[in-house]
């Protein structure tokens, strides 16, 4: 026997998801458990690779085995394919091992021609049914297996649908349905120049090869770019008996979780759709029931369909998507995969799952991902600004809120340009009637997406919160007409550009910019719960970069376990230090210098005794001035005008003296490569006083606020160190400084002193570093710079992202650690720095702290911490654990 391309439902099962996809897999293993699923097939992922490696042929054997498999469905079922009498329908649908909701196709009612269609309206006693299904097999044949604009199809719906009273697709009566039927044909032999083929086969292996062709689809390639899925994949074909819910009004579709996606509450949360096919309800054509209601319309399905999803998640121990159809009063599956959810719920369900005693605690934190932890802390509409923007009449409407979180940005109409102007850089949200697989490009680069039509589980409320998106659905009483690339309300209209602002989280529209707020973490308690699990199992420990005593206080509130780099040079930019700043850099001499160092101090004291007061108890790295001295001053090209100015106007002599002067300045330190110059460690060792000063304000800090009470733990870190010499000269002199100060102040404070391995010479000589340097902190900003030969202030804003997109680069390495390059020289470090010091601290004060994939690799090299901004702190304790289970 030749290779195996199609398993029989009842042949597979949960394990065989690449095989058969989720859909296919699900299918199978409803089948297995015994709930009721329509007899039918899987042809295979690796048929649908195998089709296209064949130069779009299907492979060998496998039209044979789909006959076989049409057989055994046949006498399950007890029908026959092409029947008139007693007709076999199915579906044909896609399914990737991985759901991408809505991006490939399905054919539904395959099966139907003139003969088979009299046989189903006698054996239904349907009539109207029978051509609403022939209707819906024509159009979604032409348009997907053949490529017919659907617009032709939909716009003579629509035409029938306005003749009607309730202007419904259930308001169609047979007669009108037999017409549409008759128009439809017309327009596919119009649009092919050939007729709807009668032939059942015909239109199996047709519509087969258009489910797999549907894998290179533009939208599908689209998606799985953005999501990082592999073209390698391929999609499996589910062939399904074919069950009706538009049967009448005994009959319905419905998509259901079983529990709420938006805010993981334990319910079955879903939607039903009276006498209805297939994807009415993703579509958003009609506004469907709460599943709830199904409870009133059909007690005995809906108490069934309960039992079935909560014996489902059980099973899949997951929050699980179901589709179902009820066919004259009788339930059938058709669907389970796991549900996407919103971060909130994707949290609050792992949870509850755990405490529940459904899944462990390990699988909980796997379960959440680091993207949506980050979700969660992003920040809500101001509640005053709010109201405030609604007493003004800016509140549009209200819809459905289909996906949290706050989102401000200009109206625009249509996906394409969506794209083009989030990708220059301007915030947007996308304002579409309803949206399709044709627009997730662009719904994933605008910052918020609202539409006129379809309810919770429409495609725009599936994919936003897949994608953490704030989403608004359902506002009816908007008129969105994209093609005047606007939309109406109220008698007022807004054109595209025109700035407005969507409450996922309520489902409020409102006109204009409302300021957002931070989230009150302390009031996150099932965030607080997973992370205090994560806490447990991580080996990693969490420190933050904060500057000030405000973001120290964030970053502690959010788990910081210390501060892993202090950038004392920010403070030297705030306004009433600046004069003693400059007049520091343009001193003539030492006790010129030392005059400006002293109106210094004070200052430096205090900010670093709120630091120490914020982080009582924990350690606090604080990092020796680093940037180059011409970045206190103004900018050359200001001077340059201001004194062309002057000197032309003649009208201030002294203020032209002052500037000239400051030109003079500027231009002595001015570097051809500002970023190696004199900056780092060099300050200290070239200009007399400013290291010193430094020293003096974090001791006389540290020893005042032990005093106090408080307990410091002070490491004071040396920056840019290239040579031992560096470090051992600037090391002996401040801690000469440290002890001095200590004895003035009579206490002793807990200290370390230690080193930034940020160029690739410390990296490489880290054992002579380590004989002077209680810790390491590796600065991968600079190391990836000076390694990469990358400019840190260039490179992302001008060609390093084409690198990214041209597959130069697999990845920004400003962004995730190169583990290769960087990652090398980092691993070096730390062996030769334990070798010689095996007490010594390591961590990393890079923007690779708050990385997930950076996270995974310093927890492998052994790190003691990372420390990264103090809104990163929660993925990082999360991406620790994760780290953790990973690795061991
Ligand atoms: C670094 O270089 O990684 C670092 C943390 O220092 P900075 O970003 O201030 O240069
Ligand atoms: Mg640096």
């Amino acid at each position: 026997m030749g290779k195996k391309w199609v398993y029989l439902f009842s042949e597979g099962d949960e394990s065989m998801r690449d095989l058969l996809g989720g859909k296919g897999a699900g299918l199978a293993e409803m089948t297995k458990a015994g709930l009721p699923v329509p007899p039918g097939f899987t042809c295979t992922t690796e048929a649908c690779l195998a089709y296209f490696a064949a130069g779009k042929r299907l492979p060998e054997g496998l039209w044979d085995q789909v006959q076989q498999a049409m057989q055994v469905v046949e006498k399950q079922t007890g029908k026959k394919f092409g029947d008139p009498k007693n007709p076999l329908l199915v579906s044909v649908r896609s399914g990737a091992r991985v759901s991408m909701p809505g991006m490939m196709d399905t054919v539904l009612n395959v099966g139907l021609n003139p003969e088979t269609l009299k046989g189903l309206a006698a054996l239904s006693g349907n009539e109207r049914f029978a051509y609403d299904s022939y209707r819906r097999l024509i159009s979604m044949f032409g348009r997907i297996v053949k490529g017919i604009n659907g617009e032709l199809f939909e716009k003579v719906l629509d035409a029938y649908k306005a003749k009607t009273e309730g202007k419904r697709d259930t308001d169609l009566t047979t007669e009108m349905l037999k017409e549409i039927v008759a128009e439809y044909k017309a327009i596919y032999k119009r649009e092919l120049g050939e007729e709807f083929p009668d032939d059942v086969w015909q239109q199996l292996s047709q519509a087969i090869e258009a489910v797999f062709n549907s894998w290179y689809g533009e939208k599908a390639v689209t998606y799985r770019r953005l999501n990082k899925m592999s073209d390698e994949w391929g999609t499996a074909v589910n062939i399904c008996t074919m069950v009706f819910g538009n049967m009448g009004d005994d009959s319905g579709t419905g998509v259901a979780f079983t529990r709420n996606p938006n805010t993981g509450e334990r319910e079955l949360y879903g939607e039903y759709l009276v006498n209805a096919q297939g994807e009415d309800v993703v579509a958003g054509i009609r506004t469907p029931l709460k599943i709830a209601e199904l409870a009133k319309v059909n007690p005995a399905i809906y108490q069934q369909f309960l039992e079935t999803a909560q014996m489902l998640e059980r099973h899949y121990r997951d929050m699980q998507d179901l589709e179902f159809t009820v066919e004259r009063g009788k339930l059938w599956m058709l669907q389970t995969r796991s549900g996407k959810r919103t971060a909130r719920a994707a949290i609050k369900i792992a949870v509850d799952q755990v405490k529940e005693g459904l899944i462990t605690k390990e699988e909980a934190i796997n379960r959440v991902t680091t993207e949506q932890v980050d979700a969660l802390l992003h920040p809500y509409f101001d509640p005053v600004a709010k109201e405030q923007a609604a007493k003004r009449g800016d509140l549009i409407t209200k819809g459905l809120n289909a996906s949290p979180g706050a989102a401000t940005g200009a109206a625009v109409f249509d996906a394409a340009r969506a794209m083009r102007r989030a990708e220059a850089g301007e915030d947007v949200i996308l304002v579409r009637p309803e949206t399709s697989p044709e627009d997730v490009g662009g719904m994933l680069l605008s910052k918020g997406v609202l539409t006129q039509h379809g309810g919770a589980t429409s495609h725009a409320a599936v994919v936003a919160r897949g994608n953490n998106l704030p989403c608004v659905v359902g506002c009816e009483d908007l008129t969105i007409l994209p093609e005047e690339r606007k939309f109406l309300y109220n008698g007022r209209e807004v054109k595209e550009g025109d700035i407005i602002s969507i409450d996922g989280t309520t489902g409020e529209v409102f006109l204009g910019a409302i300021p957002t707020v931070e989230v009150d973490f302390a009031k996150e308690r099932d965030l607080a719960t997973l992370l205090s699990w994560a806490d447990a199992i991580r080996r990693l420990g969490v420190y933050t970069n904060a500057d000030y005593p405000r973001d120290a206080k964030r970053a502690r509130e959010l788990g910081a376990e210390g501060i892993g780099l202090c950038r004392t040079e920010h403070m030297f930019f705030e306004a009433e230090r600046r004069p003693a700043v400059v007049g520091m850099i343009m001193a003539r001499t030492d006790e010129e210098r030392q005059k400006y160092l002293d109106q210094l101090l004070p200052f430096q004291r205090e900010d670093f005794e709120g630091i120490f007061e914020v982080m009582d108890g924990l350690p606090v790295i604080i990092r020796l001035i680093d940037p180059p001295m011409h970045e206190f001053l103004p900018s050359r090209l200001e001077l340059v005008e201001e004194v062309t100015r002057l000197r032309c106007s003649g009208a201030n002599p002294q203020e032209l003296a002052e500037k000239e002067k400051m030109l003079q300045l500027v231009e002595s330190l001015s570097e051809v490569n500002p970023m190696m110059g004199l900056r780092g460690c060099r300050i200290g060792l070239l200009i007399k006083g400013v290291t010193e000063m430094q020293t003096r304000a974090i001791f006389q800090a540290g020893c005042r606020q032990a005093k106090k009470g408080i307990d410091v733990h002070v490491e004071v870190m040396i920056p840019l160190v290239s040579h031992v010499n560096e470090l051992r000269l600037e090391r002996e002199k401040l801690e000469r400084v440290a002890k001095e100060v200590m004895a003035e102040e009579g206490i002793t404070i807990d200290y370390k002193f230690g080193t930034m391995i940020e160029t690739p010479r410390a990296a490489l000589t880290a054992d002579e570093l380590a004989e002077y340097a209680e810790f390491f902190s590796f600065g991968t900003n600079d190391l990836t710079q000076m390694t990469c030969g990358f400019s840190r202030d260039d490179a992302e804003g001008k060609y390093l992202l084409q690198y990214v997109e041209r597959k130069i680069l697999p990845y920004n390495f400003f962004q995730s650690l190169d583990q290769k390059g960087v990652g090398k020289l980092v691993e070096m470090a730390v062996k030769a720095g334990k070798a010689v010091r095996p007490d010594i601290e390591l961590g990393v004060c890079g923007e690779h702290g708050g990385d997930p994939a950076s996270i995974d690799f310093f927890h492998r090299v052994g790190l003691k911490y990372v420390s990264c901004s103090p809104y990163r702190v929660p993925v990082a304790r999360l991406a620790a654990a994760q780290a953790a289970l990973r690795n061991g």
